[in-house]
């Protein structure tokens, strides 16, 4: 297939992803907000992920300069990528629409702010995280292309890796055994396997 139908595709992806997050950002920005953990070193993990899973892909959508990092993946597993970023972004919808006023691009508690725990917060913490995993790996296929693929999993894992324990930190400060209580029954990023 030509490589044209692939840029073209990640190109929609990628407009879609902002559409999906944009009202969001508006209804963030009404919101009040009590309690910021963080916020150079929130700043910073923000920006490098950005460049890592949104910018490069579109520097990758308008020209050719990674060219000579392709892989030469096979169009059935390009197009699988096409097909897991599609679920991926029906997903994301639905884990903001659940999460409501209390999504923030950083590590914040806002006025009102609740522990939720219905929908895919059910099994798992931190879904719209596990969310951008499944992108990243989506875009790799795609693009089929090393510079996508690498800043976008090494982006993504520093942000991951530093946040996520400093988030449940800061619930637990909040929220105490309610968090603390929840996570006993949720895993990470993937459901908990529970053991008989
Ligand atoms: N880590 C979550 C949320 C990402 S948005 C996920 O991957 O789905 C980041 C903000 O969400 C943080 O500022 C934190 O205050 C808030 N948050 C995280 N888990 C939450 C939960 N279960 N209920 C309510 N707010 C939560």
């Amino acid at each position: 297939m030509d490589e044209l139908f692939f840029r073209i595709a990640l190109g929609v992806l990628l407009v879609a992803y902002t559409m999906i997050r944009l009202p969001h950002a508006r209804t963030y920005k009404g919101v009040k907000k009590i309690k910021t953990e963080g916020q150079k070193r929130e700043r910073l993990l923000v920006g490098l992920a950005t460049v890592g899973t949104f910018i490069l892909p579109l520097v990758w959508v308008f020209t050719g300069w990674f060219a000579a990092l392709d892989i030469g993946l096979g169009d059935e597993i390009r197009i699988f990528g096409i097909l897991l970023a599609v679920l991926s972004l029906v997903f994301f919808h639905w884990v903001h629409k659940i999460l409501g006023q209390n999504w923030s691009p950083v590590l914040e508690i806002g006025e009102g702010h609740t522990i939720i725990t219905q929908g895919p917060y059910k099994l798992i913490r931190h879904p719209m995280y596990t969310q951008v995993w499944l992108w990243v790996i989506a875009q790799f296929l795609i693009a089929s292309n090393w510079v996508i693929g690498l800043t976008g999993v090494i982006a993504w894992s520093i942000l991951y890796f530093v946040r996520a324990p400093r988030e449940e930190a800061m619930l637990i400060d909040e929220f105490g055994d309610q968090y603390r209580d929840y996570i006993k029954q949720t895993g990470r990023v993937l459901p908990k396997i529970r053991r008989r």
